[in-house]
């Protein structure tokens, strides 16, 4: 499957529509989901078209991988999320239910979560 550059966080990174930033460094951004789910409900988007983990570790550089995982956990310490926790989600492919073809991670947090969802 190709990138789909028209998709919503390929336009918030060429910054065609805006997004509530809480971090960005050169490998990433990450900023409140539109439709929170939780207290806190941030997503973390490397910058660069990929679609999914499996795209991201078969072609994105070894740099870009690390920065890339390296802004997930900044963003954690930054929203103070260490003490009590959070849970992170990559929703991919069709039973996952990935509705934005751009590799995202979910950080959820603010509240106690329910159990892993499974169902
Ligand atoms: P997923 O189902 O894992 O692909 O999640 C996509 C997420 O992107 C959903 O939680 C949406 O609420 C969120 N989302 C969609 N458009 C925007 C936007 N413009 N700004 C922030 N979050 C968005």
């Amino acid at each position: 499957m190709a990138y789909d550059q028209n998709n919503v966080f390929a336009k918030i990174l060429r910054e065609e529509i805006p997004c509530a930033k809480i971090y960005e460094d050169e490998f990433a951004l990450a900023f409140n989901d539109i439709n929170a789910q939780a207290p806190v409900h941030v997503l973390v988007i490397p910058k660069g078209d990929y679609i999914s983990m499996a795209d991201f570790s078969a072609n994105a550089s070894t740099e870009l991988m690390a920065g890339f995982f390296r802004a997930v956990g900044e963003t954690a310490r930054i929203l103070g999320l260490e003490s009590d926790g959070y849970r992170l989600i990559a929703n991919t492919g069709s039973n996952a239910h990935q509705e934005v073809p751009h590799l995202h991670f979910h950080i959820l947090s603010g509240k106690k979560l329910g159990p892993m969802l499974c169902r």
